[in-house]
Formats: structure tokens, C-alpha cells, sequence
């Protein structure tokens, strides 16, 4: 039957310049075209639902849904809805028209900007969303009918702008829109492709969608009786269309949270913790965040939050949102205050987005330390995975520390964890406002023994980011002093009063065997006599010497070779030592051997030998042992 159609027209804009540009500037992003789609779907019902509360029309009580389907023979895309409908006027009056005073000005002008930045910006400014479907479709069908009495109408428009009006059969309210699908964009007729971008954009959205592939779908309907819909009866919807973010954090388990997690994210470990945030008036804004859990330091500290807008999904990695320090997070904000199209630019100067990324960052502060307060336990079996994003956070943002100060843990080396202030109260009597840790359990181990010995905890500072980390603490807090446990033994292991007298004649003898003219030798009186010496490097030189070692690692360059300051620190109440004075005098040979073997184990305890060195002490101890 041929059709006689009612009206012809073209779209009232220069189209010839607004299609090939909508197809550039949206190329790399084509798939949005179906959010678009869906999106105006699902407006068109909120209208409806609208329209019913404000008593303005009756509810029959048809529950709402949105159909997208795919027809590969007829080579079609249709996106239907039983929304609010149009009706002629307003057909032509909303599609076409294509909203713009100064668009074509606004295009010219970013024509040859970076198109990255400006697509979606102008997109969602001058309501192009429906004609984005131009970008894979030569003609568009839509097929209305309003929710008030008037008739239906289909609309065919052509990528050239024109477009020719019919009456239509549709008996009940609501918009089908048809894509007529180019042959180079075929991959938009694939099962696995629509449902993979229905994923992607409309997983949340709040009314049911359906998905049909007509051809493959035929063989059931046959099978249906009463196939009269398009979608057979037993279909589920692809989304959940009251995703969990929406619901009062009250009403949800903790295995909501982690199916939630393991379904949009697809990450089968359990997350360490999550924070569902219900921000209200003035942000408004709803959304939950999960620290995920990483095998190592090392995996990639990448995360992924996906910005909604009434939960239909906008974009991914939004860091103009999140502050860059939280972007290890995952999860997802929901904010219906921003437009559907935004673009990276307008995210970057918002005063909202800021106000926003601020509630964000007190809130994972708050969780800190509530976890830190309430839920110890839990909090300490994650506390190393999340500690290097909590170091990260607050050497980035003062604001952060001062609000996570109080959950910071201090993993000590008996495996224990403890607050800093406890550590200093428990430390007040015997080393005020000093915080001693280890970077590294074994090498120190002979240190860390002795400092438990005294009954001093050591913190475990293993991580490359922590001897920045304590750097930033030191400043923050002017008074509070962290050493590493070889940096100042005296304090924590000498007795009161103790003697420091020095030795000249050993001072020497040391120099000699040590090879090193200028070595500081320091005496003092240890607790334990069993220790004749012992090595300590000065906290200022080692900092410095791993910050110039990090430079030279992310300039991919050498170390510079840094001299870091050695001090020999001798036990006046060793009685080794003793003996070695008496033998300086009296057997300056032995004496040497003595001492070289004192000089070297205290190396060795720090695993500072090099090779050559290495070689002399092995040499020494035969002969040591060969005397007896
Ligand atoms: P926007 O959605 O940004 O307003 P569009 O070009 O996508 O711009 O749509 C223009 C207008 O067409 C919409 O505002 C709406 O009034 C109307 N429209 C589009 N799709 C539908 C639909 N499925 N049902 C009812 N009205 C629709």
C-alpha cells in the first residue's frame, strides 16, 4: 500500500551543517546515541507519571516499560515507550526544530577545538540528543501517540534534514522511535552490542527495559499462543530499576553491597569497605563508594567512579568529581543536579562539583574514622591495604589529614596496631613525642630486638611512600619526632647518666680498620653489655639519601652516590670493649683484629657490607679462629 503523506518539511536549522558535524564531533563516542534515546523514553514517562500526580491525566495503571529491540532482516534499531506521547504539533514543534538560537555560532566557534571537550557540551546545550541517532542511522521513524485524545502520527526524517508526516495506527499512548540502521553501522543490529551498551548506560534506570532481538525472538513467539507482544511474558528486564544507591543505607545488608560491587564492577574479591552517601539538599546528590581490595602496592591504584544522572549512567572516571587522590575508589554518585551531557570542562569549574568532591572527601574521613572508633577490628585487617591511599590522601590534602588524623594506625613489628596519640601516650615516659620505626623487619632485626627489649615499640614503615609520609607528619605537627630505629639508639637504650667518655686510642684504632679516616665514633653507656658497638645513620642523611634514590628511580636515571653519615657508636659497658682498650695498649695486633671484627658484625647487623668488605671479614673471623 503506498502511503500518501500529510505534510513535508525540513528541519529548521542549516542542517547541512549541524549532521556532519554531529557525526564528527560524537565519532568516538557513537554509543551514546542509545542513551539518548532511552533517556528521552524515559522522560517521557517520568512526564506521564508527572502529569498523573498533578491530577492532570488518570492512571490506568499499565506499568511502564521502555522496549529496544533490533530487527537485523528489516535492518532497524526501535526504541519504544508508552510515555507521554506526542502529538503532531508538538512533533514537529520538539523534533523539528532543532533548539537553537547561536548554535551554529557555537559550533563554528569550537569547530576546530579539541572535540573530545566540546561534543558532549553541545549536545546536551542545544538538545541534539535525538539526532545523534543520525550517527549510525539514515532515517529516522518516530511513531507517537499522545497521552491526551489526539491521533497518532509517524514521522520519517531523513539524515538530509527532510522529513514527511503520516497518519498512524498506534492505539495507545506513546513513542516508538525506529533507527534505519546504515549498512557501515551494521554492528548496531548485533545482539551483543546493543545489550553490551544497554548495559553500559541504562543498568539503573528507573523504568523496566526490554530487550528483543526480533529475529532471534521470532522462533518463541511462534511457540506463544498469545504472542501478541513483542516480548515474550517470562523476559526479565536488563536493568534494576531501583539500584541500591537509591535506598536509605538503613535498608541494605552488607551482601547487597558486595553483590552490588561484584556486579557493576565485576571484581570478584570482596571490597575492604564501602560508604553510601545520601547527601540532601542543598547537594542532593546519592552515591556509593567502595575501597577496593588490591593483591599489592603495585596493582594499578586506578579505580572507577561512575557519575548518574538520575540514574541513567553519564560517564566513568570522573575526576573532576572525585579528588584525585580518592580515585582508587569505586563506586558510583548519582547526580541529578548536573546535566546529562556534561563535559569535562564544565565538571572542572563548578562550584557544585567542587562542593560535592569536598562532601565526598569528609565523608571516606568520617568512615575512617568511624570504622577506626567502632569496628576496630575490622578496620585493622584492612588498615595495610588502604594505609598508602591514606598516606597518598593526606600528604595531598591538609584538609583530609586533619580530618583522618585520628584513624591513622601505626602497625607495630609484634603485629599490633595502634593509634599514633596511644603510641606517644604509652611512650611518654620513656621517649617523649618520638615515634621509632623499622623499614625493614630483617635487615633491622637485631635493632628491633633490642628496642622490644626495652620495652619500646617499633612502628613497621616498609612502604616506599612512608618515609614521605613521615616527613609530612613531622611538619604537620611540629613536635612529634619519627626516627628510624638505627638513627638514635642512644636515647632508647642508654642508661640514665650514662658515661660518654671518649677514647682516643680506640676512636683511632676503629678509623684504621674501617678504612674510614673521618668515621664518627661516639661512646656511650648501653643497657645491654653484651654489645660492644653498634652502627646508627644520621634520620636527616638517610631521608635525603632515599629522596634523591626515589628522583633518580622516576627519572629512570642513577642514584647519585649520597654519603650518608655512620656513626660507630661504642659500648663503654661492653666488656669487650674493655678488653680491646687494654689490648691497644698492650697487643696493638690483636687489637686490630679485635676491632675489625666489632667494626664489620656492625656492619654486617645492618647488611651495609659491599663485597670487598664482606671478603676482609670472612678472612678476620678464620683467622680469629685459628688463634683460639
Ligand atoms: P532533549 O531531550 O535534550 O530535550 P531531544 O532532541 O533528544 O532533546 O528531544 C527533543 C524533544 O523531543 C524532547 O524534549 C521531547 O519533548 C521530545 N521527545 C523526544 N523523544 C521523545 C519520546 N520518546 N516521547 C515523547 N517526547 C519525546
Amino acid at each position: 500500500m503506498s502511503e500518501i503523506f500529510q505534510k513535508k518539511g525540513d528541519i529548521s536549522v542549516e542542517t547541512a551543517h549541524i549532521f556532519p558535524i554531529i557525526k564528527k564531533w560524537l565519532y568516538s563516542e557513537k554509543d551514546i546515541f542509545l542513551r539518548e534515546i532511552v533517556s528521552n523514553a524515559q522522560d517521557a514517562i517520568t512526564k506521564h507519571k508527572r502529569l498523573i500526580s498533578l491530577g492532570q491525566t488518570e492512571d490506568d495503571e499499565t506499568p511502564y516499560r521502555i522496549t529496544v529491540s533490533i530487527d537485523k532482516a528489516a535492518g532497524t534499531l526501535s526504541v519504544d515507550d508508552n510515555g507521554i506521547g506526542m502529538t503532531e504539533d508538538e512533533l514537529i514543534r520538539y523534533l523539528g526544530n532543532i533548539a537553537l538560537s547561536g548554535a551554529l555560532e557555537f559550533i563554528q566557534k569550537y569547530e576546530g577545538d579539541n572535540p573530545e571537550d566540546n561534543k558532549n557540551g553541545i549536545i546536551g546545550h542545544f538538545g541534539l540528543g535525538f539526532y545523534s541517532a543520525f550517527m549510525v542511522a539514515d532515517t529516522v521513524e518516530v511513531i507517537t501517540k499522545s497521552y491526551t485524545d489526539a491521533p497518532a502520527v509517524r514521522w520519517v526524517c531523513r539524515a538530509d534534514g527532510s522529513y514527511e508526516l503520516y497518519p498512524a495506527e498506534r492505539e495507545t499512548k506513546g513513542t516508538t522511535v525506529v533507527l534505519h540502521v546504515t549498512d557501515e553501522e551494521s554492528a548496531y543490529l548485533e545482539a551483543y552490542k546493543i545489550t553490551d551498551m544497554l548495559e553500559k548506560y541504562c543498568s539503573f534506570m528507573p523504568t523496566e527495559i526490554y530487550f528483543s532481538d526480533e529475529n532471534a525472538d521470532a522462533g518463541d513467539e511462534a511457540a506463544d499462543a498469545e504472542g501478541e507482544s513483542k516480548v515474550p511474558a517470562e523476559k526479565k528486564p536488563i536493568n534494576d530499576t531501583y539500584p541500591l544507591w537509591q535506598k536509605a543505607p538503613s535498608e541494605c545488608t552488607p551482601e547487597e553491597y558486595k553483590e552490588f560491587y561484584r556486579k557493576v564492577f565485576r571484581d570478584y574479591r570482596e571490597p575492604l569497605f564501602w560508604i553510601h552517601i545520601n547527601a540532601d539538599y542543598p547537594l542532593n546528590f546519592k552515591g556509593i563508594l567502595f575501597f577496593p581490595r588490591l593483591n599489592n602496592q603495585y596493582e594499578s591504584m586506578e579505580g572507577q567512579v561512575k557519575l548518574y544522572y538520575n540514574q541513567v549512567f553519564v560517564a566513568d572516571n570522573i575526576k573532576e568529581v572525585i579528588p584525585e587522590y580518592l580515585l582508587m575508589l569505586r563506586g558510583v554518585l548519582d547526580c541529578p543536579q548536573l546535566p546529562l551531557n556534561v563535559s569535562r570542562s564544565y565538571l572542572q569549574n563548578n562550584t557544585y562539583v567542587s562542593k560535592v568532591s569536598a562532601h565526598i572527601v569528609k565523608k571516606v574521613a568520617d568512615k575512617l574514622n568511624a570504622l577506626c572508633e567502632n569496628e576496630r577490628e575490622t578496620y585493622e585487617s584492612v588498615w595495610d591495604s588502604i594505609r598508602p591511599f591514606v598516606e597518598y590522601a593526606c600528604m595531598r590534602d591538609r584538609k583530609f589529614y586533619d580530618r583522618a588524623k585520628d584513624a591513622i594506625l601505626l602497625h607495630l613489628t609484634d603485629d599490633s596496631y595502634v593509634t599514633v596519640e596511644k603510641y606517644l601516650e604509652a611512650a611518654k615516659e620513656k621517649h617523649e613525642n618520638t615515634v621509632y620505626y623499622t623499614t625493614d623487619k630483617e635487615q633491622q632485626a637485631r635493632y628491633i630486638s633490642l628496642f622490644e627489649g626495652q620495652g619500646i615499640s617499633v612502628a613497621v614503615m616498609e612502604q616506599l611512600i612512608d618515609t614521605q609520609f613521615v616527613q609530612m607528619l613531622e611538619s604537620y605537627d611540629g613536635t612529634v619526632k619519627y626516627l628510624r630505629i638505627d638513627a638514635d639508639v642512644a636515647a632508647a637504650l642508654t642508661e640514665e647518666n650514662s658515661d660518654t667518655a671518649d677514647n682516643e686510642a680506640l676512636t683511632a684504632l676503629f678509623r684504621k680498620v674501617s678504612g674510614k679516616e673521618d668515621m664518627e665514633v661516639k661512646y656511650q653507656t648501653l643497657k645491654d653489655t653484651t654489645l660492644p658497638a653498634m652502627l646508627t645513620v644520621s634520620e636527616e642523611s638517610r631521608r635525603m639519601e632515599e629522596m634523591m634514590r626515589m628522583y633518580a628511580m622516576q627519572s629512570g636515571g642513577e642514584a647519585p652516590e649520597f654519603p650518608v653519615a655512620y656513626t660507630l657508636l661504642v659500648n663503654n659497658a661492653s666488656p669487650l670493649v674493655s678488653r680491646l682498650s687494654e689490648l691497644a695498649n698492650g697487643d696493638p695486633q690483636k687489637a686490630e683484629v679485635i676491632a675489625g671484627q666489632i667494626y664489620r658484625l656492625s656492619m654486617l647487623s645492618q647488611r651495609k657490607l659491599t663485597a670487598e668488605e664482606l671478603n676482609t671479614f670472612l678472612a678476620e673471623s678464620f683467622a680469629v679462629l685459628s688463634m683460639l
